[in-house]
C-alpha cells in the first residue's frame, strides 16, 4: 500500500469511497476535474485537482480532465491550453482521459429526445422574463407555463426545428417537466437546452442549440463512468436535479455527487470573473502576475507543485466554509524551498563598505556552501575585495539594545568570511550615511588561526565590483482585508485592493554566480527570503528576480487577529 493509500479514509470523501469499495458497490473509482475554459485556474481549483486526481491515484482508479465547454460565448483555446499546462505542472496525468463536454453534444441531444418522447420534457415558448416570473420564489410556488402540456409530437417537431436553426435566440427552450411547486427551485422545470446561434470553438457551426450545465454535467459524468462526482457546496441544491436526470434516462452508470466546501485563502479571491476584472482594470499585469492566486501566477512567483500539494493536504476536505490563512500557504512554500533552493548572497538595499586595512587591488575567493545541510549540492567561490556592499538595514549608528549587526565601534562577521569592525562613517551633504569604513581581522577567515573567534552577528555582503546590479520585485498581498469578497466592512472587493502590493527595486546587487541563472530557478537569498528568476522578463545575462516569500512568517499574527474578527 502506498503512503497515500495508508492515509485514505481520513476525510469524509475518502471514507465514503473506502466503504463503497469494501461494500462492493464499485471495483474501480472514477473521478473527474471539470473546469470551464473561461479563465485560468486558481488556488481553489488546485484543491479540486488534488482531490479528484489524488483520490484516483490513491485508490488505483482513473480521473478525467473534462472541459465543460457548453457556453460558446465565454470560452477560449488559450484557457484550454493554460489549464492543461497547469494540471500537468501540478504533477497529474490524465493519460488518454482528456475530454470535452462538446464530445457528447449528440448524446445530450439524444437524451433530451428521449425525455421528450417519454413526456418528461417540453418546448416552452415563453420569453426568458416570463419564465422567470412563472418560477415563483423561495416563499411562493411557481406556475405552469401555458406550453407545458404540448403534445409529444409537437415538442419533437419544435425541438428538431430548434436544432435546424429555424428560430432566433430566446424563441424557445426545452425544459424538464418536473414540478413547478417543488420547494427546491432547481426542480421547477429547469431549462435543459437553449437556442444560441453562435459558432463553437470545437464544433464550429454544427449546433444552433446548446445544453445547460446541469444536463451536460450529469450526462457527461454518467457516460464517463464516474463513480464519485466531487463538487463544491454551491451544487448541493442541484443534486436533486442531478439525480432526477439519472433516474429518468437510460445511462451506462450512476455516479454519486458529493459536495465539499470551497477553498478560500485569506487576502485573495477565487473567482475567475473577479480575477479577470483585475486584469481588465490594469491592476495586475495578467493571469500570470505573481500576485495573482492563479496557478500561473503562483508558478511565476516561485511556488512549487510540491508546496501546493503539501498545502492542500494540510488543509484537508470538509463541508465547513472557512478561510485558510495565507501564512499556511506560505509556510508550505518555505518548507519545500528550504529543502531544494541553493543559497546565495544578494543585497537588496546596498550600502558601501570599505575595508581600510585590506590592500587595494587585492582580491581573493571565499568558499561558500550551496546548501547548509545538503553537501551534495557542492560549494562555490565568492569574490572578496576591499570594497563591498552590505544591506543598509544591517548598519545603525544609534541602534537599540540587542541589535547584533553593525554599529560604530562594533564587530560582525561577514558570512563565509572575516570579522570586521566599524571605525568610521562617511555622509552625504544631507547627513545620510553613504559609506561605512571598517577594518578586518585577517586571522578570522575560515581555516585561519582565529577562525573560531565569536561575535554576535553575521551579515551578508557582496563584492562591490564583482557583483551585478539587478531588478528585484517585492510583492505584498493583493487585498488589504482578509475576506475581500464577503467583507463585513462593506464595499466591493475592488475597494480593498492594496495599492502597495508591488515594489520594484532596480539597484539590488547579487553575487556573480547568479548572472547565468536559468529562468525559473529559485534561490534563497541568505537572510532575505526565496527569489525566482522571472520567466517572462529575464534575458540571458540580465536576470530579474521575484521574491517568492520571506524567510520568516511576517504577518501570521496580524492575519490571525483579522480572521478571528470576521469568522
Ligand atoms: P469560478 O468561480 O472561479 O469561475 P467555477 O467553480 O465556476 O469557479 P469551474 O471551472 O467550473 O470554476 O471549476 C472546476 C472545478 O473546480 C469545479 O468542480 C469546482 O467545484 C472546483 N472549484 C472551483 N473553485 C473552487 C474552490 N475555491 N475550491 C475548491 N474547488 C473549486
Ligand atoms: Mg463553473
Amino acid at each position: 500500500m502506498s503512503d497515500a493509500a495508508a492515509t485514505a479514509g481520513k476525510d469524509f470523501i475518502r471514507t465514503i469511497i473506502t466503504e463503497d469499495l469494501a461494500g462492493g458497490q464499485h471495483t474501480e473509482i472514477v473521478t473527474r476535474f471539470p473546469p470551464e475554459p473561461n479563465g485560468y485556474l486558481h488556488i481553489g481549483h488546485v484543491m479540486s485537482i488534488c482531490l479528484n486526481f489524488g483520490v484516483a491515484e490513491e485508490f488505483g482508479g482513473r480521473c478525467y480532465l473534462r472541459f465543460d465547454d457548453t457556453n460558446p460565448l465565454k470560452e477560449d483555446q488559450d484557457f484550454v491550453d493554460s489549464i492543461k499546462a497547469d494540471v500537468e505542472w501540478l504533477g497529474f496525468d490524465w493519460a488518454d482521459r482528456l475530454t470535452y463536454a462538446s464530445d457528447y453534444f449528440e448524446d445530450f441531444h439524444a437524451c433530451v429526445v428521449q425525455l421528450i418522447e417519454a413526456g418528461k420534457a417540453y418546448v416552452d415558448s415563453l420569453s426568458a422574463e416570463a419564465i422567470r416570473e412563472h418560477r415563483g420564489s423561495l416563499t411562493e410556488p411557481g406556475r405552469n407555463s401555458p406550453y407545458r402540456d404540448r403534445a409529444v409530437d409537437e415538442n419533437q417537431d419544435l425541438f428538431r426545428r430548434m436544432r435546424a436553426g429555424e428560430f432566433d435566440d430566446g424563441a424557445h427552450v426545452v425544459r424538464a417537466k418536473i414540478d413547478m411547486a417543488a420547494p427546491n427551485l432547481n426542480l421547477r422545470d429547469p431549462t435543459l437546452y437553449r437556442i444560441r446561434k453562435v459558432g463553437h470553438q470545437r464544433t464550429g457551426d454544427a449546433w444552433n442549440i446548446y445544453p445547460m450545465y446541469d444536463l451536460a454535467h450529469t450526462i457527461s459524468d454518467a457516460l464517463e463512468g464516474v463513480t464519485h462526482s466531487l463538487c463544491t457546496l454551491e451544487f448541493e441544491d442541484h443534486r436533486p436535479l442531478y439525480e432526477w436526470i439519472l433516474d429518468n434516462l437510460d445511462l451506462p452508470a450512476r455516479p454519486r455527487q458529493i459536495e465539499f466546501s470551497r477553498m478560500n485563502v485569506a487576502f485573495g479571491i477565487t473567482s475567475k470573473r473577479k480575477l479577470a476584472a483585475l486584469i481588465g482594470a490594469g491592476f495586475v499585469g495578467g493571469w500570470d502576475d505573481p500576485r495573482m492566486p492563479t496557478v500561473a501566477g503562483m508558478r511565476r512567483r516561485g511556488y512549487t507543485p510540491g508546496a501546493l500539494r503539501r498545502f492542500v493536504r494540510s488543509v484537508g476536505v470538509t463541508k465547513k466554509d472557512k478561510i485558510i490563512e495565507m501564512s499556511a500557504l506560505e509556510n508550505a512554500v518555505r518548507e519545500d524551498l528550504n529543502e531544494h533552493a541553493p543559497r546565495v548572497l544578494a543585497v537588496l538595499n546596498p550600502l558601501k563598505l570599505v575595508l581600510l586595512n585590506y590592500p587595494e587591488g587585492q582580491a581573493e575567493q571565499l568558499t561558500a556552501a550551496n546548501h547548509p545541510h545538503r553537501p551534495e549540492l557542492g560549494t562555490r567561490e565568492l569574490p572578496f575585495a576591499r570594497e563591498l556592499f552590505i544591506e543598509r538595514d544591517d548598519f545603525m549608528e544609534d541602534p537599540p539594545r540587542k541589535f547584533f549587526r553593525l554599529r560604530p565601534g562594533g564587530e560582525v562577521r561577514l558570512r563565509y568570511g572575516y570579522i570586521i569592525k566599524c571605525v568610521a562613517v562617511v555622509r552625504t551633504d544631507d547627513g545620510v550615511v553613504s559609506e561605512v569604513h571598517c577594518t578586518y581581522d585577517p586571522d578570522t577567515r575560515s581555516g585561519g588561526p582565529a577562525a573560531g573567534r565569536k561575535v554576535k552577528g553575521t551579515i551578508h555582503w557582496v563584492a562591490a565590483e564583482a557583483s551585478h546590479e539587478v531588478e528585484v520585485r517585492l510583492f505584498d498581498r493583493l487585498f488589504l482585508v482578509a475576506n475581500p469578497d464577503g467583507n463585513r466592512d462593506g464595499g466591493d472587493y475592488r475597494d480593498h485592493l492594496n495599492e502597495a502590493s508591488l515594489r520594484v527595486t532596480t539597484h539590488c546587487r547579487v553575487e556573480p554566480s547568479l548572472i547565468g541563472a536559468q529562468a525559473g530557478a529559485v534561490f534563497q537569498f541568505e537572510r532575505q527570503g526565496y527569489f525566482i528568476v522571472d520567466t517572462v522578463d529575464s534575458v540571458p545575462g540580465r536576470p530579474v528576480f521575484n521574491r517568492t516569500v520571506t524567510l520568516r512568517d511576517t504577518w501570521a499574527k496580524l492575519e490571525r487577529a483579522e480572521l478571528a474578527r470576521i469568522q
